[in-house]
C-alpha cells in the first residue's frame, strides 16, 4: 500500500492530525461572526509567536506575496535599498526590488557565509539607504544569521528593516519588538505547521508611519486597506478561511508547550540529524553547530547523483527531501527539521539514505546512522 510522502523538506512540512481535522470542518464564510472569532484567536496567537505587540497582517498567498507586500507598501520608485544576500532568498528579494522599481544596492556573500553587523554598518553609511533586506534563516543553505547585532545596525542609522523569516519564524528565536524589527515576514507552511497559502506580515509602528508616504503602485497588498478590515474581523478580499482555522489549532500546539521548547527540539533534530549524516560518513553543507536548527544539508559522495538519491528516497522509501540549488544541485540535499515530525523520522530518513548509497556501491555500513542520531538527540520531548 502506498505510504504518504513524509515530507523531511524545509516546507511545506508535516502538519499534526489535528491541524488535518480542524480543515475538515465545514466552511467559514469570511464575513461571519463565527470568523471573526476564529481570526481574533488566530491574531493573538500570531502576535505570541512573532513576540511582537503589534498587528499581524494576514495574506493569502505564499511568503513571496508577503515580501512583495512590505515592498510596495513601504518604498517609492527609485527608493534605494540595502538587500543583504547570503544565498537564494536574499537573491530573490533583490531581484523582486528590482522589477518593482527601487534602486536596489546589493550587500551579497557567498552561499553558506553569515551577514557582519560591521559590513551592514559600512554599506549603510556608504549607500544612505533607508531601507534593509534581510533573511533570517537561508533556507538554500541552512545557515541562521545573527539577527539581532543586524537590526541594531539598522537601528543605529535609523534604516527600516524588512526580515524574511520565512523558515526561521516559530524554529529559532526571534523576537520581533525586543530586537526593534520593523517588519517580519513568514509563511503557514513551515514552522507553523499549517498547510501552505497563508503569509504573515508583523509591521512596526514606524513600518506604519513609511506607508504614508510610501508610493509604489498597491491593490491586493494595500495594508492600509488590511489593517482597516481586520480590525472588522475579516479580510478585504476573501482569505483561505480553512486554513485560517487550521492555523488557530497549529498554533495552539506550537505555543502549549511554550516557545522555548520548540527551539530546544528543533536544536535537537539538528544535532540528531547532523550527527546521524556524519555517522554515515557524508560532508556537512550546513554549518556543523546548533545554529543549524532548521534544516541540515548534506553532500553526497563524488560519483553519487543527489537528485538520483532523492528520487530513490520518494520513490522507494516515500520519503522527500530538499534538493540543491544552482551548481549544487548533483551533490547537494537538505534534511528539513522544523514542522510536526520527531527524531525517529530522521532515523528512517537516515536508514533509507544508507540502503540507497550502498545499492549505488558506496561503502556503508547500513545501521551506524540511526543510532547516532538517536543518542545524539537525546532526551529532548519529542
Ligand atoms: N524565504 C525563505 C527563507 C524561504 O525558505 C522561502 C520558501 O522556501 C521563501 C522565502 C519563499 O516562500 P514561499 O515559497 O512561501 O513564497
Amino acid at each position: 500500500m502506498a505510504r504518504p510522502q513524509l515530507l523531511l523538506t524545509p516546507g511545506p512540512t508535516p502538519v499534526p492530525p489535528e491541524v488535518l481535522q480542524a480543515l475538515g470542518r465545514p466552511v467559514l464564510h469570511h464575513r461571519s461572526p463565527d470568523f471573526a472569532e476564529v481570526f481574533a484567536v488566530a491574531q493573538e496567537r500570531l502576535r505570541e509567536v512573532f513576540r511582537t505587540s503589534n498587528e499581524v497582517l494576514v495574506f493569502t498567498s505564499s511568503g513571496t506575496g508577503a515580501f512583495e507586500s512590505a515592498i510596495v507598501n513601504l518604498l517609492s520608485p527609485g527608493d534605494r535599498v540595502l538587500a543583504v544576500s547570503q544565498g537564494e532568498f536574499g537573491e530573490r528579494w533583490q531581484a523582486m526590488a528590482t522589477a518593482l522599481g527601487c534602486e536596489v544596492v546589493p550587500l551579497t556573500y557567498s552561499w553558506g557565509e553569515r551577514p557582519r553587523p560591521d559590513d551592514l554598518a559600512g554599506a549603510l553609511a556608504e549607500s544612505e539607504a533607508e531601507t534593509v533586506f534581510l533573511v533570517h534563516s537561508e533556507t538554500s543553505t541552512g545557515v541562521v544569521c545573527e539577527l539581532e547585532p543586524l537590526l541594531a545596525v539598522c537601528a543605529d542609522t535609523g534604516a527600516l528593516s524588512i526580515v524574511d523569516a520565512v523558515s526561521s519564524l516559530g524554529a529559532v528565536p526571534l523576537e520581533t519588538d525586543a530586537w526593534g524589527a520593523d517588519v517580519v515576514i513568514t509563511g503557514s507552511q513551515k514552522a507553523l505547521m499549517t498547510p501552505p497559502g497563508l503569509a504573515f506580515a508583523a509591521v512596526s509602528g514606524r513600518a506604519w508611519e513609511r506607508t504614508a508616504t510610501a508610493r509604489l503602485p498597491r491593490f491586493y497588498w494595500d495594508w492600509e486597506r488590511q489593517r482597516r478590515v481586520q480590525a472588522k474581523g475579516s479580510t478585504p478580499f476573501t482569505p483561505a478561511t480553512s486554513l485560517v482555522v487550521a492555523l488557530v489549532e497549529a498554533l495552539e500546539l506550537v505555543l502549549a508547550d511554550g516557545l522555548e521548547a520548540a527551539f530546544a527540539r528543533h536544536q535537537a533534530l539538528g544535532r540528531g540529524t547532523r550527527a546521524g549524516i556524519k555517522a554515515i560518513g557524508l560532508e556537512l553543507y550546513s554549518p556543523d553547530d546548533d545554529s543549524a536548527a532548521v534544516l541540515t544539508g548534506a553532500l553526497t559522495p563524488e560519483g553519487v547523483d543527489a537528485v538520483a538519491l532523492r528520487l530513490a528516497l520518494r520513490d522507494r522509501h516515500s520519503i522527500t527531501v530538499a534538493g540543491g540549488h544552482g551548481e549544487l544541485v548533483s551533490r547537494l540535499f537538505r534534511i528539513g527539521h522544523i514542522g510536526h515530525i520527531g527524531i525517529e523520522d530522521i532515523a528512517r530518513a537516515l536508514t533509507a539514505i544508507e540502503e540507497e548509497l550502498r545499492d549505488a556501491g558506496v561503502d556503508v555500513e547500513v545501521g551506524r546512522g540511526a543510532p547516532a542520531a538517536l543518542e545524539a538527540f537525546g532526551s529532548v520531548p519529542a
